[in-house]
């Protein structure tokens, strides 16, 4: 192999600058569009080229005595190949298109599915109307009218393309570009198919039956494959996405696996104890709360919240206690009271200060959130 350096026609101490420009007029006068006898020159130039304009290619090559070793990736094949150092000078013009298929794959699409709380933890089967497009009944996806055919194009004679020779700092390069009486395809077709107006599809409404499956929640994307619209030309349908919005439900918000509710309590309810009856998914339930049950505490029913979507199995329940002081009182009422509190010893003015902890912040930020 020769040395690279002679074959830029550079020394050793040359900048990559001075690489790129000894390159650039070389390729010109050697490249295979240009010069086809000159094909072994120029692969060993751009081979030159690929190794001197890397930094680290050009050390190793460098360390290695130039001459006779050519570096680990000096050799054609290693690195990226000559066509691409060519396009990053020239920009591509040499790539060859075939025709173009009408058949076209269809799009994918995404649409949104409303389920009640009930249905995302336990699993639904919803019908849902969708708009699309489907194979044209009457061409069956040709695009021609039923009893004729799509003919060769005349101008492209059946190759999509048109060949063109342009001039360019290389000399003449010839140059493809897609056929603009048959649009690329190849074909024409003389009698286009008048119900689709030879797309060689349909808009059409369908109903479609969806399994959501147990545990879905807001964001779950359900894959049906093949189930959006058919492509041009009757071409492979795409897939539909389902994306799940679960509505809020009336009493229960849902965190992650977990169901939350508040129970509006009384404070004597609280301070004596009582029985709460629950609305829950899984029918009413019992809500034991014990006496003396503070504000904001939280009484938690196993197994009762949301089903996890991959592992099964269901999250908690948590009830969280809103122990409710009078604001109106009666004479009587308020008799009763003043007694309690002196039985208490609770009638002087009382309250202790205290550091305020993290759970008050935690839950003004809940108060506030909105949710
Ligand atoms: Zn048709
Ligand atoms: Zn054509």
């Amino acid at each position: 192999m020769s040395d690279h350096y002679q074959v830029l026609g550079l020394s050793r101490d040359a900048s990559t600058e001075d690489v790129k420009k000894a390159y650039r007029r070389l390729a010109r006068q050697l490249h295979p569009d240009v010069n086809p006898s000159a094909g072994e020159r120029f692969k060993e130039v751009s081979a030159a080229y690929e190794t001197l304009s890397n930094p680290d290619k050009r050390r190793t090559y460098d360390a290695g005595g130039g001459s006779g070793f050519g570096g680990a990736g000096a050799g054609p094949g290693a690195g990226f190949g000559f066509s691409d150092i060519f396009e990053t000078f020239f920009g591509g013009a040499t790539a060859q298109r075939g025709p173009v298929s009408r058949a076209q794959p269809g799009q994918d699409a995404l649409i949104r599915l409303e389920v009640d709380l009930h249905e995302a933890v336990f699993g639904a089967q919803k019908e849902l109307a969708i708009d699309t497009a489907v194979v044209c009944p009457t061409c069956e996806g040709s695009c021609a009218q039923p009893g004729t055919h799509p003919k060769t194009c005349d101008v492209c004679h059946g190759r999509g393309a048109i060949q063109r020779t342009a001039r360019s700092l290389l000399g003449n390069v010839m140059t493809s570009s897609p056929c603009p009486t048959c649009g690329g395809f190849g074909t024409v077709i003389p009698h286009p198919c008048q119900e689709c107006a030879a797309e060689g599809r349909v808009r059409e409404r369908r109903t479609l039956t969806i399994k959501v499956p147990a545990g879905v929640d807001t964001g779950t994307r359900i894959q049906l494959a093949g189930q959006s619209e058919v492509g041009p030309g009757g071409g492979p349908a795409g897939d539909l996405y389902v994306e799940i919005v679960q509505r809020q439900h009336e009493t229960l918000t849902r965190r992650g696996e977990d169901l939350h509710c508040s129970v509006a309590l009384p404070f004597t309810a609280a301070a004596l104890g009582t029985t709460v009856h629950l609305a829950t998914l899984d029918g009413d339930r019992e809500l034991e709360v014990a006496p003396g049950t503070q504000p904001s505490e939280v009484v938690t029913l196993r197994g009762l919240g949301a089903t996890r979507l991959r592992s099964g199995g269901r999250g908690d329940l948590h009830v969280h206690v809103d122990v409710q002081v009078p604001t109106r009182l009666d004479d009587h009422q308020r008799d009763l009271l003043t007694q309690l509190a002196r039985a208490r010893g609770e009638d002087r003015p009382v309250g202790r200060v205290t550091a305020a902890r993290d759970g008050v912040f935690g839950r003004l930020k809940d108060r506030f959130a909105g949710r």
